[in-house]
């Protein structure tokens, strides 16, 4: 509407301006001309007495001619002269003259004053376009750039994010909030503040942060991080205040920030040499405008990284960002998901098996699934079928992969060793006492080139660690080993990193804490340093004798500690298979369902 009206005040303006330009520049000197005598024809006509009357402006003599018999009287111009004897010509004549002031109207002096400057505005203005590509208008530079999308207009619900189970709960409570605020400002009830969907790119963060706003059906401010900063000093905050008064307006609301990580990346990790103290003033101000509305106020202010571990501590402290979501890789059934949810629309063949596609994809995003669906379809339209076949499946598999080395579909028999060795680990671990609690096994690829992990959760903080627990550890590291040992009757290579980390541990046992009887209660390494390291802390100055008697320890630890692994393994063997088996159909289980099984076999059946 505004727009609209500034077009046409725009048309109005150079109409005006065509038609001056025309009247004083093409029209009037047309006419002039046309009248135009010589000044001699002009002296003559005077003489003989023609003349009526006379106007002398500054460049040009205009003056009428009398009727005579056929003729009417006229008007005619000469170009002035410089004739000091004209005034006294006109009065000796006896025709009356007068002369006319130089007028210029206001209009015309303007221009004379603007038309100058136009070029130079020109150029100002397309040097700060080609530099900020801040399109037409350069008073928006402290205007966030957040595009708003009506809640209606969304259409995105949680129906079209697959295998989120988890943070689609977390997340329906924030949905019953923005529906209905009153229900819980009545209750007294404070809802967080902030929501950081952390998680491995592509995993759908942008999509749930979507279907958030479209099952509450309120508008939704999207934004990129980077998009605050730009090369002008003080741009960023101004963008985030103007970005929270915007939204203020519309609560209920959510603001999703994606990469917040390119301004909430920890103060100390900027870049020292000259500091960025523009991305830094952005992420003040966006902690102070967090800090500035009330719990209440309606606006959720959701945010994605995938880097959650660079943030810088403030952005994620209670009252803030308080409520970290994790969106981690599919696992099976909800690749499965995903992909009868990319596929609901297409028409498939019947030889078609998602489920076959799920179980090999371990390792991929929902958007690589995305992808392996489109380049399907258009491998589909490409053999001019109206179907997709498997084979197009497969092909397009092959394809991504092609892009993503690591992600090569994982074997039946490589994730059977993977999930054994994850297992020997987590049940080590379950069966040895002093160690920390298993939970989480996964044998889904990791970004990071790992094929499965287990974690382990401390219950509570350690300051002292006993020589007992240090060597349950070991063993618990050497657990994947052991298994692997067991069953396939060879090691692989996937035990490396289990081996750096637990001769590492062993070696400070020996070196740094006494706990070799043989080496007795020395010291040999100080801190900072291996015992081997020569230099300002190392210490370079052992025999032989030792050295050799130091490796030998730490040989003699790390083979003592797989031993009890093995031990364990084989004594519980049966729930070894059992729970290797469960691993590589589900893909993840938790520490509990670990606990669940492992009971269920000793209570019903015993163990083999
Ligand atoms: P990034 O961290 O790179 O910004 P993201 O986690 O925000 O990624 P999205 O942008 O939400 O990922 O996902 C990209 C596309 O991948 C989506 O538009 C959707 O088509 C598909 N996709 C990703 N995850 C899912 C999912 N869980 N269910 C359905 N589709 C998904």
């Amino acid at each position: 509407m505004d727009k609209k009206r500034t077009f046409s005040t725009g048309y109005l303006l150079l109409a005006l301006l065509v038609t001056w330009l025309f009247n004083d520049l093409i029209y009037k000197p047309l006419i002039i001309r046309e009248a135009e005598v010589g000044y001699n024809v002009f002296l003559q006509d005077l003489s003989e007495n023609k003349v009526g009357q006379v106007i002398l402006s500054s460049d040009r003599i205009i003056f009428t001619l009398k009727a005579t018999g056929d003729q009417k009287e006229s008007v005619a111009n000469a170009v002035a002269v410089n004739d000091p004897a004209l005034v006294d010509r006109l009065i000796a004549s006896g025709v009356p003259f007068s002369a006319q002031p130089q007028t210029r109207s206001l209009f015309s002096s303007l221009l004379g004053w603007l038309l100058p400057l136009l070029p130079l505005v020109l150029i100002w203005y397309f040097l700060l376009k080609r530099m900020g590509g801040m399109g037409s208008n350069a008073m928006s530079l402290g205007q966030s750039k957040a595009r708003e999308i009506e809640g209606e207009m969304i259409g995105v619900k949680f129906k079209d994010v697959g295998g989120v189970g988890e943070a689609e709960v977390e997340l329906r409570e924030i949905i019953e909030y923005l529906k209905n605020p009153g229900k819980f400002t009545h209750m007294g009830a404070k809802l967080p503040k902030g929501v950081l969907l952390a998680g491995p790119p592509g995993t759908g963060k942008t999509l749930l942060a979507k279907a958030t706003a479209g099952e509450a059906g309120v508008p939704f401010f999207f934004l990129t991080g980077s998009s605050f900063v730009e090369m002008f000093v003080g741009v960023g905050a101004a963008r985030v205040r103007d970005l929270f008064q915007q939204a203020q307006k519309k609560a209920p609301c959510i603001i999703f920030i994606d990469e917040i990580d390119a301004i909430g990346q920890a103060r100390s990790n900027i870049g020292r040499i000259g500091g960025n103290s523009e991305q830094e003033n952005t992420l003040n101000q966006l902690l102070a405008e967090m800090d500035g509305f009330k719990a209440n106020s309606g606006v959720v202010i959701m945010a994605a990284t995938n880097r959650p571990e660079i943030l810088d501590p403030a952005l994620v402290r209670p009252g803030r960002f308080d409520r970290q979501i994790q969106v981690p890789l599919p696992t099976e059934p909800g690749r499965l998901e995903i992909l009868s949810i990319h596929t609901r629309e297409m028409p498939l063949g019947d030889d078609v098996q998602l489920e076959r596609l799920a179980k090999i994809t371990a390792g991929f995003s929902g958007a690589e699934l995305a992808n392996i669906v489109n380049e399907a379809s258009l491998l589909a339209i490409r053999r001019n079928s109206g179907r997709i076949a498997m084979t197009d499946f497969d092909l397009a598999i092959e394809r991504v992969v092609a892009g993503l080395q690591r992600k090569t579909p994982l074997s039946e028999d490589i994730r059977r060793k993977v999930a054994y060795h994850e297992v020997g680990h987590a049940l080590t671990a379950y069966y040895l006492s002093g160690t920390d609690p298993v939970h989480k096994i996964s044998i889904i690829p990791t970004a990071k080139g790992a094929l499965g992990y287990t974690l382990q959760r401390p219950e509570e903080d350690r300051y002292l660690i006993g020589e007992a627990e240090l060597r349950a550890r070991m063993a618990v590291m050497l657990g994947g080993r052991a298994a692997e040992l067991i069953v396939f009757q060879e090691a692989s290579t996937g035990a490396a990193n289990d081996l750096e980390r637990g001769t590492e541990m062993a070696r400070r046992m020996v070196t740094e804490f006494g706990m070799s009887k043989k080496l007795g209660p020395v010291r040999y390494a100080t801190a900072g340093g291996s015992y081997l390291q020569s230099g300002i802390n190392g210490r370079n100055d052992l025999s032989p004798a030792t050295v050799s008697s130091i490796d030998e320890e730490i040989a003699r630890l790390l083979n003592e500690a797989q031993e009890t692994a093995t031990a364990l393994l084989t004594e519980h063997i049966g729930v070894l298979h059992h729970v290797a088996q469960f691993l590589q159909d589900k893909e993840v289980m938790s520490g509990d369902q670990l606990a669940a099984i492992v009971n269920s076999l000793t209570g019903t059946k015993g163990e083999q």
